[in-house]
């Protein structure tokens, strides 16, 4: 090839030679430098991947969750601290070994052994993740819930080299999980079955979002029919859910504010309601406990509160309290104790000593004694006024604690004195009764029995006189006569008929257990020449045992045996019956019937009959000294029973009476 020089000259070879050596050395060093250059950079690569290198272990390990990396073939090539602690392996034993044996997994709630991701990513070249409720079996056996996920590792061309797993302790998470499903389980439950009514509306309570059963049972109504509508103060009264809205609005909150809500049913239920507002989610909860009953108490409350002041103020009982035991003084007494003990003020009592009211002062220490022992006392006791007046009061004391747990005796004083009066004078007359009575019976009976005497000496020299002068007397004279012994024949009967009617009590005898039927049937003999001349029919049931003077009911059933018979219509034969029954108001008595087929009697005289000397009708028709029924109810009477009538005149009598029966306790007992 010619040479040339820049200008195009030819040089000569040595020119050439040694311009080409020249050339050659020029550019062997321009390579050297080339050739240190890129050494250089290669080692500041290395130097760089070494850093990176040892960066990503740095990372690698000090990662807070586990990571395992593998190879193409799913054996292990690295694991850090925390791989090594969750599965137990450390990282120089793990090496190499398959990942399914380090890192083994099982489903949660089946206990099934799980795919290893590894295998997964290597078989799918793609991220994958965990199915939840995977668990994680560390060498020792240890379980612990865990997240997971695997993704391939590639080289330039895409090739998946190995796989990168990385995965973390779940055990808290869980734990934190299940702590707050179970709060949010719990709060559910509480608000359930809160016994207050709990709500949640929009913000401006234009809706309910939500309420519990006790608010819908508050309002009367179905969840149904609440939720969803306008908010539960539109029930509430204009005036008072203004308000609310208003404190609403300045304060975020309302705190116990009371209301009355009108329910479904058009009732009244006062409410205290709470409520917060929460601005940032849109919406306010509240809380209200219904009070009503409380409400209603509280009233009835203080109305018996009121009620027992006005009393305690306006009745006429004393009424105080004292502390309790013999010395305790007075706590409290009424106007109607000032005004008893002839106080000048409440003050001037309330200083004395409680003794002091009670005529024996020692009496303070017996009623106090008795409250102790029973808790109450109920006494008639004599009193001194501060005048000095003695009076009878009836005191009840009971014991009582109050709300506090202190102990009070609490009494009543009412003024007893006229009451205690009365009956003193009640006694004293009727024991002057007793005395007269006795003398007036004693009378009846000395009057009766020594009448007899000159009676009979009357009646025997009128008849003497008209025996032996009867043929020189006219005929006036022997009228007059006949007059006078008929009048003293009727007065000795009276006479007679009193000293029986006397003798009731005088001569009665002890009551005694005998059979009626017995007693009729004596009667009826004593009876028999009357039965036969009227022809009259006497009839009876089974009488039952009695207790009683036996002579005395003989002459009961005879009276009115003989009344029936006497008292008869004309030409109509007397039917007589006699029957007895227990007694429905008393047990303890038996009720006899005597009836007939007489004359009867008006309703008007049915009391006057057993008055003594009482007759209804003329004595010629029906001879008789009216004694009969007077003794009769006289005897019944003494015999702890009553007597009455009851009949339709022209239709005959039906006269009843009772008598004690024989002792009820045997009652049963053959006879
Ligand atoms: P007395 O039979 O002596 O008149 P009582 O005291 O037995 O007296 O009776 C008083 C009166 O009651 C009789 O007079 C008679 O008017 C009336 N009375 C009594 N028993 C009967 C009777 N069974 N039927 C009608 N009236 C009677």
């Amino acid at each position: 090839m010619s040479g040339k020089d820049k200008t195009g000259k030819l040089s000569d070879p040595d020119s050439r030679i040694r311009q080409a050596k020249g050339e050659k050395m020029a550019k062997e060093q321009k390579d050297q430098k080339q050739l240190m250059r890129e050494n250089e950079a290669l080692r500041r690569r290395i130097a760089a991947l070494e850093l990176e290198a040892q960066r990503f272990k740095a990372t690698l390990y000090s990662i807070g969750d586990a990571v395992i990396a593998t190879d193409a073939g799913g054996k292990i090539v690295q694991m850090n601290h925390v791989a090594e602690k969750l599965t137990g392996w450390p990282e120089a034993e793990a090496l190499g070994q398959p990942a399914g044996a380090v890192f083994r997994i099982i489903n949660e709630e089946t206990g099934a052994e799980v795919e290893s991701p590894v295998t997964r990513v290597l078989r799918e070249g793609a991220v994958v993740g965990l199915a939840n409720h995977t668990m994680l079996i560390a060498r020792d056996g240890t379980r612990r819930p865990i997240a997971d996920s695997g993704a391939p590792i590639c080289d330039a061309h895409d090739k998946v080299t190995g796989v990168v797993m990385v995965f973390r302790d779940q055990t808290e998470e869980r734990t934190a999980q299940k702590a707050l499903r179970n709060s949010e389980e719990n709060y559910r439950n509480l608000v359930e079955n809160a016994s207050i009514g709990i709500f949640r509306t929009r913000i401006d309570g234009s809706r309910v979002l939500d309420a519990n059963p006790k608010l819908c049972e508050i309002l009367g109504l179905t969840r149904e029919e609440f939720v969803g509508q306008p908010s539960a103060i539109a029930w509430a009264h204009p005036e008072q859910r203004e308000d609310l809205v208003r404190l609403l609005r300045e304060k975020g909150t309302v705190n116990n504010y009371e209301i009355d809500l009108r329910t479904k049913s058009g009732e009244i239920r006062t409410v205290i309601m709470s409520m917060i507002t929460y601005p940032e989610l849109g919406y306010l909860e509240g809380g209200m406990q219904d009070i009503t009953e409380r409400k209603l108490a509280e009233s009835k409350l203080a109305a018996a509160q009121q009620l027992y002041r006005e009393l305690f103020e306006n009745v006429n009982i004393g009424i105080l309290r004292t502390t309790p035991g013999p010395e305790g003084a007075f706590v409290d007494l009424n106007p109607a104790m000032v005004k008893l003990f002839e106080a000048d003020n409440r003050e001037q009592l309330m200083a004395l000593h409680p003794s002091k009211i009670y005529w024996d002062e020692s009496q303070r220490k017996f009623i106090s004694d008795a409250i102790v022992a029973k808790g109450t006392a109920k006494e008639e006791i004599k009193f001194k006024t501060l005048k000095g007046k003695p009076i009878w009061c009836r005191i009840t004391a009971v014991k009582k604690i109050d709300a506090s747990g202190q102990v009070y005796f609490d009494d009543t004083i009412e003024d007893i004195t006229e009451r205690k009066q009365f009956e003193a004078a009640l006694r004293e007359a009727n024991e002057n009764l007793g005395n007269s009575n006795k003398e007036l019976e004693q009378f009846a009976y000395v009057a009766s029995h020594d009448l007899q005497e000159p009676l009979r000496m009357v009646s025997s020299y009128t008849q003497l006189l008209e025996q032996r002068y009867k043929d020189k007397l006219d005929q006036d004279a022997k009228d007059f006569i006949g007059y006078a012994v008929d009048g003293a024949n009727r007065m000795q009967r009276l006479i007679q008929d009193l000293l029986e009617y006397s003798r009731v009590t005088t001569r009665g005898q002890p009551p005694a257990l005998f059979d009626a039927h017995d007693a009729l049937g004596e009667a009826i003999k004593n009876l028999q020449v009357a039965i036969q001349e009227s022809g009259a029919l006497v009839t009876s049931n089974d009488l039952p045992m009695v207790l009683g003077d036996r002579t005395q009911i003989v002459q009961v059933f005879q009276n009115l045996i003989g009344n029936g018979i006497k008292f008869q219509r004309p030409d109509v034969a007397p039917l007589i019956h006699i029957s007895a029954e227990d007694d429905l108001h008393d047990n303890r008595l038996r009720l006899f019937k005597v009836s007939d087929n007489g004359i009867g009697i008006e309703p008007r005289h049915f009391e006057r009959l057993f008055q003594i000397f009482q007759r209804l009708n003329s004595k010629k028709e029906y001879p008789g000294t009216g004694i009969g029924l007077a003794l009769c109810k006289r005897i019944v009477e003494r015999h702890g029973g009553r007597i009455w009538v009851e009949s339709e005149p022209g239709k005959g009598s039906v006269f009843f009476f009772t008598l004690p029966a024989e002792d009820h306790n045997n009652k049963g007992e053959p006879k």
